[in-house]
C-alpha cells in the first residue's frame, strides 16, 4: 500500500463524555464560528461527521496569542457528529480504533461522572490520545463572558474570586484524573503532552476556549501522530450505520479513512447471513451548508478520497452489519480475491459468534452494531452474566422465540432479552408477553445491567 510521506490525511476526532456535559453544544459552537462569519469557509456537513478545513480552523486560532501560530500539514479536522460510546466503539478497523484523538468533555461544576469513567476506560483500552474540554466555565459564579475569546485571555480578565474558584475546581479535576491513572495539566502549563493530558477550559455557550480547543487538536495530531496520519492509497473504510432512505432503499453510512472510493467499485461488506458482495451505485454526501436550496437531498460524487463521511447506495445491503469494515476488490474481483475478502470481512463477527456458547444457558443480547454488541458482551462477561444468544439490529419475533427456550430449561431469569440501542418490533413485544419473555431496553450499558440485576434479585428472592 503506497504511503505518501509528504501528504497527511485529516485526523478523525471523536467527542465523548457524560450526558449533558455539552458535547453537542461544543460541536454546534465550533460549527457556528464559520456560519456566523458568513464566509465560504467550507465547513461541510458530512454523513455522521463534520469536515472542518484548516482555513476555518486557522481563522479561529489566529485569535490566540502570538507565538502559537499553527503550522498546518493536515488538510482538515473530521469531527464525528454522533457523540457517544456508540460511534466510538464502531470506529474501528482490524481491532484498533479509527479515532485518532478524542475530546473528553467534563462539566467543570460536576467533575468526573459515571459515563466519564466509562469513556476513560474505552480510551484506555483503545489507547486513544485525548484532550479534556473542561466545559461550562461560564457557570463559575460571576463569570464575565468574553465571547469566542481564547480562554488564556478570558481567564485573567475575571475577578480574583472567579479565578480562585476556577483554580480550586481545576485542582479537584486533576486529583480525580490522577485517581484513574492519568496525569493532567491545564494546557498552557502542559510541558509534556505525551505524559500529561491537556485540560482546556471551555464554554460552549459564550465560546471561551473554543479557539484553544481547535488549536490543540491540530497541534497535537500533527505532533503526536504524523506517521499515523500519512495518506495511504490502501482502502480503510468503516461502516457506521445501516439506514433505509426513501427513494434509495437500504444504504450504508461509512467513514473513509484511507484510499479512494469510486462509483462502480465492487465492495465486500459483513452481513448477518454472510458476506455481501455488491457494486457502488452512488457515493453521496449532504450539500455544503451554503447550498441548502439545491434540489435533491444529496450531492453525488464519481469518486471520493479519505478522510470523509459518505453514504453509499448499492443493492443487497439490507442485512449489513454496522461497526464492521468495508473492503474493495483491487484486481477487478476474481473469484479467488472475492473468496479471501469474504472471509476477511466476516472475521470479527465470526469471532464474536464463536465466543458465545449458544447451547448453554444465559440471556439473549441484541445490539445496534458490532461495536456496541462487543462492548455489551465484554461488560456482561466482567459481570458474570452468561449469554446464550445474540443478534444485531431490531428485536424480531424469532429472537423472542429463541429466548423463550430458557423457560423450557427452567431458567426463567435468563428468558430475557437485553436490547441495547435497538428498537423492539410490536409483534416481538406481543409475543414476549405471551411467552413470558422479559425485554429490557436501554441505550446505556449499565442501565441494562441495573435493570437485569434488579430483576434477578427479584426472581431469586
Ligand atoms: P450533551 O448531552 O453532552 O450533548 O450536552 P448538550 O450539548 O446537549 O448540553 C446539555 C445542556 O447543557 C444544554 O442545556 C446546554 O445548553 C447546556 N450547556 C452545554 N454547554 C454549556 C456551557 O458551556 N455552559 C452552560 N452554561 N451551559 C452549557
Ligand atoms: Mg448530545
Amino acid at each position: 500500500s503506497a504511503r505518501t510521506p509528504d501528504r497527511l490525511r485529516s485526523p478523525i476526532v471523536c467527542i465523548l463524555g457524560h450526558v449533558d456535559t455539552g458535547k453537542t453544544k461544543i460541536l454546534d459552537k465550533i460549527r457556528k464560528t464559520n456560519v456566523q462569519d458568513g464566509e465560504a469557509g467550507g465547513i461541510t456537513q458530512q454523513i455522521g461527521a463534520t469536515f472542518f478545513p484548516l482555513d476555518a480552523v486557522k481563522r479561529e486560532t489566529s485569535k490566540l496569542a502570538a507565538g502559537r501560530a499553527l503550522s498546518h500539514d493536515i488538510p482538515a479536522l473530521l469531527i464525528i457528529d454522533t457523540p457517544g460510546h456508540e460511534s466510538f466503539t464502531n470506529l474501528r478497523s482490524r481491532g484498533s480504533s479509527l479515532c485518532d484523538i478524542a475530546i473528553l468533555v467534563v462539566d467543570i461544576m460536576h467533575g468526573l461522572e459515571p459515563q466519564t469513567m466509562e469513556s476513560i476506560q474505552l480510551l484506555k483500552q483503545r489507547k486513544t490520545p485525548f484532550i479534556v474540554a473542561l466545559n461550562k466555565v461560564d457557570r463559575l459564579y460571576d463569570w464575565k463572558a468574553k465571547p469566542m475569546t481564547p480562554v488564556i485571555d478570558a481567564l485573567p480578565a475575571q475577578k480574583k474570586h472567579v479565578q480562585d474558584e476556577f483554580k480550586r475546581r481545576l485542582e479537584e479535576t486533576k486529583v480525580a484524573f490522577a485517581e484513574v491513572g492519568f496525569n493532567s495539566e491545564v494546557y498552557w502549563d502542559n510541558d509534556d503532552v505525551r505524559s500529561h493530558v491537556s485540560l482546556v477550559p471551555t464554554s460552549a455557550i459564550s465560546g471561551e476556549g473554543i479557539p484553544d480547543l481547535l488549536y490543540l487538536l491540530v497541534s497535537l495530531t500533527q505532533k503526536l501522530m504524523s506517521d499515523r496520519l500519512m495518506w495511504t492509497s490502501h482502502l480503510e473504510c468503516t461502516l457506521l450505520e445501516v439506514k433505509v432512505i426513501e427513494g434509495l432503499g437500504t444504504t450504508i453510512d461509512v467513514i473513509l479513512t484511507g484510499g479512494t472510493l469510486k462509483e462502480g467499485d465492487t465492495i465486500v461488506v459483513c452481513g448477518l447471513d454472510g458476506a455481501i458482495v455488491t457494486t457502488v451505485r452512488a457515493l453521496l454526501t449532504p450539500h455544503p451548508m451554503k447550498e441548502m436550496r439545491v434540489k435533491g437531498q444529496y450531492v453525488r460524487h464519481a469518486s471520493i478520497e479519505a478522510a470523509q463521511g459518505i453514504k453509499i447506495s448499492a443493492d443487497g445491503l439490507d442485512r449489513a452489519v454496522a461497526g464492521t469494515q468495508l473492503l474493495i476488490t483491487e484486481d477487478g474481483g476474481s473469484e479467488e480475491e472475492l473468496d479471501l475478502l469474504r472471509v476477511e470481512v466476516m472475521k470479527d463477527f465470526a469471532t464474536i459468534l464463536t465466543a458465545v456458547d449458544r447451547s448453554g444457558v444465559g440471556v439473549y443480547v441484541q445490539a445496534s452494531t458490532l461495536g456496541s454488541l462487543e462492548a455489551l458482551l465484554a461488560f456482561l462477561e466482567s459481570s458474570e452474566i452468561p449469554v446464550a444468544g445474540l443478534n444485531i439490529g431490531p428485536v424480531h419475533k424469532k429472537d423472542i422465540v429463541k429466548t423463550s427456550t430458557m423457560i423450557e430449561r427452567k431458567k426463567k431469569e435468563y428468558a430475557t432479552v437485553l436490547a441495547f440501542d435497538v428498537p423492539v418490533e410490536k409483534e416481538a413485544r406481543e409475543l414476549a408477553e405471551e411467552l413470558d419473555v422479559r425485554i429490557f431496553t436501554a441505550d446505556i450499558i449499565y442501565h441494562l445491567f441495573d435493570q437485569f440485576t434488579a430483576y434477578m434479585d427479584d426472581i431469586r428472592g
